[in-house]
């Protein structure tokens, strides 16, 4: 990282004390003295150009976010292993009883384009994308032009996680009562489109 990145992140963390912070004083201060109280878990991808906050009107306080390569939750595995996603899923659903689980897709996924292309690469990130080979094995039989399939897989990839959310059993007890719905959203940042699965038809539809 050149001394110049550095220089752009703290002349933000400047203009952030004066603008934002100066003129939420008594927002955050009352925000920063009770629990944190979200509605809604976004699980992201890591990609330095998806960032939620950005354009989902995202205030402190409003959304948990998780974010990790390709926006994916892994199935159930209550084993020993360090499962960042999963103790995050937890913590938001089980202590926080947030009502939305919200699994953000998004278009030019470099984690879906390793999958796709070189499904064996990496010390972890071969490990991790596994949880996606499914909807690898799908979006290859959707399409055999490289940017098609690789959307398909993206889309793919959302609804696994759907289903994988599913595997957590309080997660399960907690949509079966009503008090949590998950949702499967697409974004697509160069033409600024967000979709939104329709689990009924499985298409992935303009919001
Ligand atoms: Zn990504």
């Amino acid at each position: 990282m050149s001394e110049k990145t550095l220089e752009k992140f703290l002349a933000g963390y400047r203009q952030f004390r004066e603008t934002y912070f100066a003129d939420n004083k008594a927002f955050i201060h009352e925000l920063m003295n009770k629990r944190q109280a979200p509605k809604a878990l976004m699980i992201a991808c890591s990609d330095s150009r998806i960032d939620p906050s950005l354009k989902f009107g995202v205030d402190p306080g409003d959304m948990f976010i998780v974010r990790n390569v390709a926006n994916l939750v892994p199935p159930f595995a209550p084993d020993s292993a360090a499962h960042g996603t999963s103790a995050a899923l937890e913590f938001a659903v089980r202590a926080l009883e947030v009502q939305h689980v919200i699994v953000m897709g998004h278009a030019r996924c470099g984690g879906i384009k390793a999958l796709m292309t070189q499904p064996q690469a990496g010390d972890f990130v071969a490990a991790w994308m596994k949880i996606a080979m499914p909807a690898r094995e799908r979006a290859l039989k959707m399409s055999d032009v490289p940017d098609v399939a690789q959307r398909c897989c993206e889309h793919e990839a959302v609804k696994e996680s759907l289903k994988n959310l599913l595997t957590f059993p309080w997660v399960k007890d907690a949509v079966n009562a009503g008090k949590l719905q998950t949702h499967g959203w697409y974004f697509d940042l160069e033409t600024g489109t967000l979709s939104i699965l329709n689990k009924g038809t499985g298409e992935f539809e303009a919001a």
